[in-house]
């Protein structure tokens, strides 16, 4: 439509979208840019840190206190829908729970690995017993503290080293900030989304690739870390890492059991390396780990300084 102006009109047009084009080749090399850019790289630098036990440098910016809001937001949505079959307290799997949990909580909470473990030691931690062995079997800790335990992964226990394979694994993923680590990186993929649907105009591809490339492997990655956490502290808290190897066993016969259809239904197992994997990885942690245990001073367990107190007194 610029063609019917006037000729000095268009000249000015075209003066002023030469401009345009220089201002863009400006705006790359702009001052503004060069701060936006060196601000964007400053905050992830800054917010690099180091998962505890394993080292691994990850990007967090997510604090505690959100990741602990949103834990309470999910809370109540999971109480809605579970809460009419949580176990009493009076019910013994909840001491034989609580017990194995308590000393999970006391070696973690005063180990030197551990980060913020003030933040963790005052939060309201509580076990929740979901009694449905209809469910699949399944175990969770929300970012406030809240353990959710389905009565179907107790069967696959057995026993207290059955049950500290499960609880150190959760609460790995909790120490480790997981589920931060995992909010963190939701901007940044949904700014990939966009930019690759803006070059392809495809969506269902771009959601492929990211869920391919980063989401799975990032989640597959975060599992077995918390294998690793997880067996470290429960051979510090003195249960038998060996055993963690048999509990897997039993699920990998329990999985199978429950095959296809059921499989879909597994929460537990969607994002998770395959179990036989789990197994390999455990067996060849071993010797640290019977190191761990050997020197954990096992026999004076209860010196330790915190042993005593109960993160579940208030039942
Ligand atoms: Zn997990």
């Amino acid at each position: 439509m610029f063609r019917h102006f006037t000729r000095t009109y268009a000249t000015y047009k075209r003066f002023n979208n030469t401009t345009k084009s220089v201002n863009y080749y400006n705006l790359l090399h702009s001052r503004k840019t060069l701060y936006v850019g060196g601000g964007l790289i400053g905050f992830y630098i800054y917010n690099l840190h180091e998962a505890p036990y394993t080292h691994r440098r990850r990007f967090i910016w997510v604090p505690f206190w959100l990741g602990e809001k949103i834990g309470d937001y999910t809370y109540k949505q999971i109480m809605y829908q579970y809460g009419s079959q949580i176990l009493p307290h009076s019910n013994p799997l909840y001491s034989k729970v609580s017990n194995v949990m308590n000393k999970l909580l006391q070696v973690s909470l005063n180990s030197e690995e551990t980060h913020q473990k003030q933040f963790l030691k005052n939060l309201n931690w509580e076990i929740n017993i979901i009694n449905n062995d209809s469910l699949p079997p399944n175990a969770f800790i929300l970012p406030n503290g809240k353990i959710f335990i389905f009565s179907s992964i107790l069967r696959i226990c057995q026993n207290d080293d059955g049950l500290a394979t499960v609880l150190s694994h959760e609460l790995s993923h909790q120490l480790a900030q997981h589920s931060n680590e995992q909010l963190s990186s939701q901007p940044i993929y949904m700014a990939l989304s966009t930019i690759l649907y803006t070059l392809t105009g495809v969506s269902w591809f771009n959601d492929l690739l990211i869920n391919g490339v980063l989401t799975m492997p990032a989640s597959r990655e975060m599992e077995s870390e918390a294998d690793h956490i997880g067996c470290e502290i429960l051979a510090r808290a003195c249960f038998d890492p060996k055993q963690s190897i048999y509990f897997w066993q039993r699920m990998n016969q329990a999985e199978k059991r429950l095959g296809g259809e059921a499989n879909a239904r597994l929460e537990w197992f969607s994002s998770h390396p395959a179990t036989s994997r789990r197994i390999a990885d455990i067996e060849s942690w071993m010797p640290k780990l019977e190191q761990i245990k050997a020197d954990s001073n096992c026999h004076s367990f209860y010196q330790f300084d915190e042993f005593h107190r109960n993160f579940f007194k208030r039942t």
